[in-house]
């Protein structure tokens, strides 16, 4: 959970920064990802899209970001995620639900379930546990502050 805090860090999204890690059966770190605009290689790429939740199409970044599961998944460098689990800081949506099934994933573990009664949280809840996937809510064991702390300074050096 902590890689999954300090990758959210990454985000550009002015509001709500999400981070995911994907571990194996033997715990080993096999995917990262925090939500991001998709990576299209052209110029000005971060001002094409917008981080705003205006109603038109083209000003709503709902429409266009890819979530930190999604992220995670896509980066897994070709590992096979089979029977793995996915560490996330905020419970995943209904779209990310099915691609956690769809990869094989067998646990989700989240921080924040901050919107439990929105449709697409509801509707994750349905597609995860029809699944039989584990849904753990993380526990630190530490206090946090310190891994916040620890990111910030790191950010300073960086
Ligand atoms: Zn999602």
């Amino acid at each position: 959970m902590g890689v999954a805090l300090i990758s959210a860090q990454r985000s550009k999204d002015p509001k709500t920064q999400v981070g995911a890690c994907i571990v194996n059966p033997k715990n080993r770190i096999v995917g990262v990802g925090y939500n991001g605009m998709p990576d299209i290689d052209i110029k000005h790429n971060d001002a094409m899209f917008s981080w705003e939740k205006e109603k038109h199409y083209t000003r709503d970044k709902h429409l266009y970001v890819c979530h930190a599961e999604m992220n995670a998944i896509v980066n897994k460098m070709g590992a096979d995620i089979q029977g793995c689990t996915l560490y996330t800081t905020k419970y995943p949506c209904n779209e990310c639900s099915k691609l956690i099934i769809q990869s094989g994933i067998k646990k989700v573990v989240f921080l924040e379930d901050k919107e439990p009664n929105r449709n697409i949280y509801a509707a994750s809840r349905i597609l995860l546990q029809t699944a039989n996937i584990v849904i753990e809510k993380h526990t630190p064991k530490g206090d946090l502050s310190d891994l916040y702390e620890a990111d910030t300074k790191l950010n300073t050096l960086l």
